[in-house]
């Protein structure tokens, strides 16, 4: 059974014909997916009962359930774990801001890139979310907390870039003027370095931001936390990020999570300013969230303080992501092993 949450108004259309009903219906089901959110075939009260059956014998509705919700205690991030509905359960974030509202979608149940800090892929990768699944979590949390999404992130469980063609297809459809109508420009999307595949994105002209997690000032380094490292170098990034650059004139984001003495010292912050001198980027610190299977420890505050100004120094855009919902289990894929944990047991 296909999902018809992963189908855009073009599809929707070639779907109606193919049970010989005029164009229109493809428009009218669009605004019950997108627009209305439809949860049931049956609620399509436009639609005629013929075509609600058919649609029903061939497609589903991607919906999933709220099995838990955390809020940190300044209320401002909530954590969601979802249920799929073969039973896979990803979790999302939603954060509010005095601008707007952002949420941190998975894109994978799991995650097969093994970076050695982070507990998404601890378990290796289950499944490829569809399109229908990845809107699902901003459809679900919208409707949750009443309040209109204006940000999407996709740094939540998964690698975005392993999941190509649904991302994309995600990405035109959270962006279409029927849908949620998102501007592309609201939406981040972050990879571990897939090379081959930002190179592809960048033929797709998008209009959104690309976030490359970086970690390290060099291949050795970066090779200790992660194994695409072995895959890609620095180099190859580096390369692909000019090339990103000038294709689409969108600034590149690097995040650089701050690991006790592995890649937070003195030479490291210089190595990584001299790597991105003449490069529209921005480097995101984020202060490791420390994951208790995993041995990687948290930066001191003065050491990540430090790593900042050197990069300043050296004129390189910089900021520490503030620090939100770390009392909620934050990191990356944490809520999820939770869970898996207890129902196991
Ligand atoms: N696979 C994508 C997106 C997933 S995670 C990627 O690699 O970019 C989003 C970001 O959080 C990545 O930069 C990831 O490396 C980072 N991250 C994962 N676990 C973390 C942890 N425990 N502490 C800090 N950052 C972490």
């Amino acid at each position: 059974m296909k999902d018809i949450r992963s189908c855009n108004a073009e599809e929707m259309k070639q779907i109606v014909l193919s049970y010989g009903e005029k164009p229109f219906r493809g428009k009218q089901l669009m605004e019950w997916v997108h627009g209305k959110q439809a949860e049931t075939f049956d609620e399509m009260s436009n639609l005629s009962e013929k075509l609600r059956e058919k649609l029903k014998e061939d497609y589903i509705i991607s919906g999933m359930k709220i099995i838990e919700k955390q809020i940190s205690k300044k209320k401002d991030t909530a954590k969601y774990l979802f249920s799929l509905s073969d039973g896979n359960v990803i979790e999302s974030v939603w954060m509010k801001y005095r601008h707007g509202n952002s949420v941190c979608i998975s894109s994978q149940a799991g995650c097969r890139m093994g970076c050695t800090f982070c507990a998404s892929t601890l378990t290796g990768l289950t499944r490829n979310l569809t399109a229908g699944e990845m809107l699902s979590q901003i459809y679900e949390i919208q409707r949750e907390t009443g309040e209109r999404v204006s940000n999407i992130i996709v740094m939540g469980m998964g690698e975005p870039l392993d999941n190509y063609d649904n991302l994309v297809k995600f990405v035109r459809l959270v962006s279409e003027e029927n849908g949620l109508h998102i501007s592309q420009r609201s939406i981040t999307v972050s990879t571990c370095g897939l090379v081959d595949k930002i190179r592809d994105l960048m033929e797709e002209q998008l209009q959104i931001t690309l976030a490359i997690s970086l970690h390290a000032p060099n291949d050795d380094i970066r090779r200790q936390t992660m194994p695409v490292a072995n895959t890609y170098s620095m180099d190859d990034i580096f390369k692909v990020c000019r090339e990103y650059f000038a294709k689409t004139g969108r600034r590149i984001t690097f995040e650089y999570s701050m690991i006790r003495g592995v890649n937070d010292k003195k030479e490291h912050a210089l190595e990584l300013a001299k790597r991105c001198r003449g490069l529209n980027c921005h480097i995101n610190l984020i202060p490791l969230n420390e994951v208790k299977e995993r041995d990687c420890l948290r930066s001191t505050a003065e050491d990540i303080d430090r790593f900042k100004i050197i990069l300043e120094n050296n004129r390189i855009n910089v900021t520490i992501r503030r620090e939100m919902g770390s009392d909620i289990d934050a990191a990356c894929g944490q809520l999820r092993k939770k869970y898996i944990e207890r129902t196991d047991n």
